[in-house]
């Protein structure tokens, strides 16, 4: 039997809703039981894929090339289970699928309404794999109130009148402002954000509460008696240093016995938190730091780096090491020499993006550490803003460029694209075609997708594999007609698509750490799990910071 947790937000937005729950999750695998952690998300986009990452931040690919809300990697990275495609849904896409429906004449000519038709295509949805786990946890986006969350509210109160007594519950977070003139923390908005919530017939079983001094025992029994809520139930989450605290302060708390004991399991099992101990211990006995320069296009907001920002951290755990990120906004190249910028760096990462803007800075970020010996990790576009460094500095051709630089429908031609638009590959045992046309979203190569790695090279060596999946989400690809003159320049193709059609990898010989992967590594990194390429991308760091 898989028993429910409806996670929802009050009071303001940005509350650490998917911390919660990623820390939550853990804790009850922490207990024995098996979990999966879903998004809900009341936008109106179909998908967060043609998201700006300005406004959204990064998109995480899951395995089955679904592209999703950040907060799964935060679930992933926190309980290690793989999201999947069904572990994400927005507004737009439930009522993309009514509307399918409705002009299929799947609905035999009936008024199609948000409740029942938009509601109970999002009870489907959240009843995916029942039974399959112990837990479900579901997070719904935004904030209690907001219009567009109407109908996952009202789904998720019916859901629970539907399953038998007992098998879902309902967690809310909220925050308790404190009044500096008052020396006071503050429980009415915390109150207002429950009445709502009661208003449209959910009652909490457990609140979370933020805030930033301790919550004294006769406020959570003030919260306890005006929320109905059990006071034992009222956990308060402070700030945290490290999100990775997240789980062991949670349980400190009890939020985990709270949850237990709100479906009546009794006596819970006890947590074995050694993981999360460990994690810990390796975080907070650092020694030494690493600065790794981050030279990309969305530097202003941290956000759209999310998995790479976390899987650096975890490359230094695996190393005890602290990592320092530098951001340098690519474009800066573009209007003066930024090489300064980047003297005294220990590694250099260029990440994934789209578009031309910064990429002439990401070449050149490329070159300097090719030149200087600096650990360079190129991430997607950064593997093909190396290649192209490569082509234009070895291989005699100046002008070799991207073709998702070059407008291919005007037929405007500034580069020899060595980079360029794969319309048909391989996936699995099946061939995959697009055209220039389609929908934004369908056009990309997405999710898991297999490497094979060169006897002997580096990747092998650092994967201690010659056969790897990594996550994709591109558009374009390196041109392996010029393999042959970049290998006679020192850049090696070692890791290719098992068709060896497509290079997955290529590093520099004679460089101390040289690497550039067409997929995210970094959304497979877990803090117990490093990921190799970046746990061994931050022992080169190290192996510098120690040279100077
Ligand atoms: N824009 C490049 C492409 O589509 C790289 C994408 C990425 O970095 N994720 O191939």
């Amino acid at each position: 039997m898989t028993r429910y947790i409806f996670i929802t937000g009050g009071v303001v937005s940005s509350l650490g809703k998917g911390l919660a729950s990623a820390a939550l999750g853990a804790l009850l695998q922490a207990r024995g039981f098996t979990v999966r952690l879903r998004k809900l998300d009341p936008y109106l986009n179909v998908d967060p894929g043609t998201m700006s990452p300005f406004e959204h931040g990064e998109v995480f690919v899951t395995d089955d090339g679904a592209e999703t809300d950040l907060d799964l990697g935060h679930y992933e990275r926190f309980t290690g289970v793989s999201a999947r495609r069904t572990d994400s849904v927005s507004s737009g896409r439930i009522y993309s699928t009514v509307l399918e429906k409705e002009r299929r004449g799947d609905y035999l000519g009936k008024t199609i309404q948000v409740i029942p038709h938009v509601t109970n295509e999002i009870k489907d949805f959240i009843n995916i794999g029942d039974g399959e786990v112990d837990f479900c946890l579901c997070e719904i986006g935004g904030t209690v109130g907001d219009i567009e969350g109407l109908p996952f509210f009202e789904a998720i109160r019916q859901f629970s009148q539907d399953k038998p007594r007992g098998q879902c519950i309902f967690m809310h977070l909220t925050l308790l402002p404190y009044l500096a003139a008052s020396g006071e923390l503050k429980t009415k908005p915390t109150q207002h954000s429950v009445k709502e919530l009661r208003a449209i017939g959910i009652a909490p079983d457990v609140l979370v509460c933020r805030s930033e001094h301790p919550i004294p025992d006769r406020e959570r029994e003030k919260i306890g008696l005006f929320c109905n809520v059990r006071k034992e139930a009222v956990i308060a989450a402070y700030d945290l240093k490290s999100i990775y605290e997240a789980p062991l302060a949670y349980h400190r708390e009890g939020l985990d016995q709270a949850v237990l004991d709100a479906f009546g399991i009794s006596p819970a099992p006890r947590p074995n938190l050694s993981r999360w101990d460990d994690v810990m211990d390796r975080l907070t006995h650092a020694e030494g730091e690493v600065r790794v320069g981050i030279v990309g296009k969305y530097t202003q907001l941290e956000d759209a780096y999310k998995s790479i920002v976390e899987a650096l951290t975890h490359g230094g755990m695996a190393h005890r090491v602290r990592v320092r990120a530098e951001w340098i906004d690519a474009e800066i190249f573009g209007r003066e020499d930024a090489s300064p910028m980047l003297e005294g760096l220990h590694a250099i990462l260029v990440p994934g993006g789209f578009g031309e803007r910064g990429t002439e800075g990401m070449i050149k970020a490329a070159q300097y550490a090719r030149e200087h010996q600096i650990p360079y990790l190129g991430i997607c576009l950064g593997m093909q803003m190396a290649v192209i460094e490569a082509a234009r500095n070895l291989a005699s051709l100046p002008d070799a460029g991207s073709e998702e630089f070059d407008h291919e429908s005007s037929g405007e031609r500034r580069f020899t694209p060595v980079v360029y638009h794969l319309k048909q590959w391989v996936q699995g045992n099946h061939t995959v075609a697009r055209k220039v046309g389609d929908n934004k979203g369908g056009t990309m190569r997405l999710g898991a997708y297999t490497a094979k790695l060169t006897p002997g090279s580096k990747v092998s060596d650092i994967y201690n594999a010659t056969s790897i999946e990594e996550r994709h989400r591109h558009r374009y690809e390196v041109d392996m007609t010029y393999r042959d003159a970049l290998e006679d320049h020192g850049m090696i193709f070692s890791g290719l698509s098992p068709d060896a059609k497509l290079p997955e990898i290529i590093e520099v010989k004679d460089h101390p750490w040289f690497i550039g992967v067409q997929f995210h590594p970094e959304l497979k990194s877990k803090p117990f799990a490093p990921h190799p390429l970046f746990a061994d991308f931050v022992r080169a760091a190290k192996d510098v910071s120690r040279l100077v």
